[in-house]
């Protein structure tokens, strides 16, 4: 689109201006000076005329954004890159900033109702909506990805707390089960879900066998782009239903530290990526924190091998998913692990009372 050649070389413009500024002169060129110069940019080219003026800005911005991450790198120690020129493959989006002022919709953006949404220096566009809006439309960008526009609005959510909830639950999550709940409940990712996986993973097969450079490799490409857009898509969506789901029910949610597991690192990473349990966990945290609720990560040592009615431990194959202790206690595999976690979240009790080895 014309619109992203021209604010991506407004930006790598606005960088050379202070890379020379600061080479020659030893000077640093602020962003309301540059904003001053827009006039001038649009004098000499009357083709930013037409691109929307808070564009233009909102380019500038990213820029002085840029900078400053720069520096404050810098300050604290590290050794960061000086912001770069973007090239085409690096420069996919524009932002109109301040689409509502006052509760009013005063930016473009505004969904028509019609399945369209106008974009100023474009037009009327179609637009697919996934969700609806929630909170106060604070930006509206247009985003390129794989072939296809995206309408992206970011949006401030008023904190709604919920009801206090007494209410905690553990969860496992896992390969069989994306999550196990220590009260019994399994979810799995919903089965157009991992149809749409299945044909991904056919097409990525078929696309090694074709020749380089040829014409059928290209098509392929685009089908598999699409493919693992949709797929990502549904990911997310599933994602964001089951958090709210736990959320709305639970007070306490207690998970395995992704970052300390074995699990991601081991030869099952492949799986636990696709998976994709760190953007879930992320989904359910920010949803958590709106609510008012609590998410609790635990070390996740041993947790599949602890018994968590008696403590003991109970050593499993990975193949083995029951569950079956001496003391009684017969469980999903991976629901006795999420009681595991439930306890080690609360107080590190277990049944009546007996420590977790959390070790072990
Ligand atoms: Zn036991």
């Amino acid at each position: 689109m014309y619109i992203l050649d021209l604010t991506r070389e407004l930006y790598n413009a606005a960088l050379q201006e202070r890379r020379d500024a600061w080479r020659k002169a030893g000077k640093s060129v602020a962003l309301y000076e540059q904003m001053r110069l827009l006039g001038e940019v649009k004098a000499a080219r009357p083709e930013y005329r037409e691109v929307y003026a808070q564009v233009l800005q909102e380019t500038l911005k990213r820029l002085d954004r840029a900078f400053q991450g720069f520096f404050s790198r810098l300050k604290r120690g590290e050794k960061p890159g000086y912001p770069r020129f973007k090239g085409r493959g690096w420069w996919d989006s524009f932002t109109f900033p301040q689409v509502v002022r006052g509760g009013c919709w005063v930016g473009p953006g505004k969904p028509l109702g019609n399945g369209k949404v106008k974009v100023p220096g474009v037009g009327h566009v179609r637009m697919k909506q996934h969700r609806p809006l929630e909170g106060v439309p604070k930006t509206f960008s247009i985003k390129r990805s794989a072939g296809c526009w995206y309408a992206v609005y970011v949006c401030e959510v008023q904190v709604q707390p919920l009801p206090p909830s007494e209410n905690a639950v553990g969860i496992d999550l896992g390969l069989s089960h994306f999550v196990a709940t220590s009260e019994g409940e399994t979810f799995a990712p919903p089965k157009a879900y991992r149809k749409a996986e299945a044909r991904l993973k056919r097409t990525q097969r078929s696309l090694s066998k074709k020749r380089r450079a040829s014409n059928r490799r290209r098509k392929l490409k685009e089908r598999l782009a699409r493919q693992h857009r949709k797929v990502a898509n549904q990911r997310r969506d599933f994602h964001h239903k089951l958090a709210r789901k736990l959320v709305n029910q639970y007070g306490t949610i207690v998970h395995e530290d992704l970052n300390t597991s074995g699990l991601a690192r081991s030869r099952l990473a492949k799986g636990v990526l696709d998976a994709g349990w760190a953007s879930f966990i992320s989904i359910l945290s920010a949803k958590a924190a709106s609510a008012g609720r609590r998410v609790v990560a635990v070390r996740p040592h041993g947790t599949s091998q602890i018994c968590p009615e008696c403590g003991s431990i109970r050593k499993k194959e990975l193949s083995e998913r029951i569950h079956a202790c001496g003391c009684g206690c017969v469980l999903d595999r991976d629901v006795a692990a999420a009681k595991v976690i439930l306890a080690l979240g609360l107080d590190g009790a277990l049944g009546d009372g007996q420590r977790v080895a959390a070790s072990a």
